[in-house]
């Protein structure tokens, strides 16, 4: 009979130590952030309602067309597990009555999202994102400041050769107006776009712009440009951001083909790429103003605006431009050999942890060799070493590695001796 073999499901990963301790750096660096910023963490269950999703992202965007995770429960409710993290916010802000509360409100969040996608290298169907949210307020200087957040975010992570594309959307005033441009534009060369955006020009026509195919490149090259059509408000909008980034000499790029594919953005959207030394783009993330999400919602207008990160892509990047310094922060080792030293061994460990001093062990071991070799991996300058004969005069021996010294010491002493050693 074969054993039966479980396995993660398609697309999801076990995050293990190793690797975790990227996520928790990731996090120690966006909190800090956050705390300078003024933003509150939020956290929103990871279910909500499947229309939650339809009404904001969009129904004929890929993410909710085809990327939700959607069960039916018990009590017959759809609910989704959620694909991104705006949306959550948003029907948070209005179910706790936000606007109440001085504006803006920022929030940041740390999670987990679901897309069903097609499963490729470095992109799972479980990832992290870590992003903010600024609510209400309708300012440039709310888009430049968060771009700027964003761009000081991966500098803390060392993150380096990043390039910020951005692009106006207009409103609901003057982006009518240029999506029919757009359609006829569209519709005169119909039978040169890729089947996709065939389907997109009906649905989603702003998508066509977002099209990697390389059939619909010429044509979009030579399509109308959104910048041309904003009106005088989303145009002023726009050109102080621009003006705000230069005030504070972020670089950026202008990038009229930049959509972001969720039908909630409004003016400002942004992407940030790092490029390696082939100058390929990695896409880390983005964001944008979402002036019309929180009313489409359910809620009152209330302008707003965010960004967000995928955590496995900064990881991806960090490992491969720089290591994070793995810390063994043991100042002492604790090595044992005999039944009595292993006995006495949990009481002294729990000693030195009332005491909060870190001690490493390898207590499952019994060749004191195999032990001296584990605290040398881990490159601890205090051994101490407790054997059958000192377990019994209840003394224990302390080895410096650095000075190569040994000396004897009284059990019921140590910590005192091994605390004055610590202070030198
Ligand atoms: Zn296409
Ligand atoms: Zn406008």
């Amino acid at each position: 009979m074969s054993r039966i073999k479980f396995q993660t499901p398609t697309g999801m990963h076990d995050i293990l130590p190793e690797e975790e301790k990227y996520y928790y750096f990731i996090a120690e660096k966006a909190k800090k952030i956050a705390d300078f910023y003024g933003f509150g963490k939020i956290e929103t269950p990871i279910l909500e309602e499947q229309s939650l999703f339809e009404k904001s992202v969009g129904k004929e965007t890929d993410i909710v067309g085809k990327e939700m995770y959607t069960l039916k429960t018990k009590g017959n409710d759809l609910l989704t597990l959620r694909p991104e993290g705006t949306a959550p916010v948003a029907r948070s802000y209005i179910e706790n009555g936000m606007y109440n509360l001085p504006q803006p409100v920022k929030l940041w969040y740390f999670a987990p999202f679901f897309r069903y996608e097609r499963p490729q290298a470095g992109r799972y169907r479980q990832f992290w994102q870590v992003g903010f949210e600024n609510i209400g307020e309708e300012g440039s200087i709310i888009d430049a400041q968060l771009i700027q957040i964003l761009s000081n975010f991966l500098e803390e992570l060392k993150i380096k050769n990043t390039i910020i594309e951005i692009n106006s959307l207009g409103d609901k005033e003057c982006r009518p107006t240029y999506k029919k441009k757009l359609s006829s534009y569209f519709k005169k060369r119909e039978n040169s776009l890729c089947t996709d955006c065939k389907k997109r020009r009906k649905t989603n026509i702003l998508r066509v712009l977002d099209c990697k195919q390389d059939k619909c490149q010429p044509i979009k090259t030579n399509a109308p440009q959104i910048l041309d059509f904003l009106c005088v408000k989303c145009k002023n909008h726009f050109r102080e951001v621009l003006e705000y980034l230069d005030e504070i000499e972020l670089p950026y790029s202008l990038n009229s083909s930049l959509v972001r594919g969720l039908d909630y953005y409004t003016r400002t959207v942004f992407e940030i790429f790092a490029t390696d030394k082939e100058s390929n783009k990695l896409a880390l993330g983005g964001g944008g103003r979402y002036d019309d999400l929180i009313n489409m919602l359910g809620g009152r207008e209330i302008p707003a605006c965010g960004v967000s990160l995928g955590v496995e892509r900064l990881i991806e990047l960090m490992k491969k431009q720089n290591e994070i310094e793995e810390k063994n922060d043991a100042p002492v080792f604790l090595a044992q050999t005999g039944n009595l030293s292993k006995r006495k061994s949990l009481k002294i460990i729990e000693e030195f942890r009332k005491k909060r001093i870190k001690v490493a062990e390898s207590l499952g071991r019994d060749s004191l060799r195999a032990q001296l070799n584990r605290a040398d991996k881990l490159n601890i300058r205090y051994v101490l070493i407790l054997g059958q004969k000192e377990a019994l005069d209840n003394k224990i021996i302390l080895r410096d590695m650095e000075t190569g010294k040994q000396e004897e010491l009284e059990l019921d002493s140590l910590i005192k001796e091994i605390k004055k050693r610590l202070k030198k």
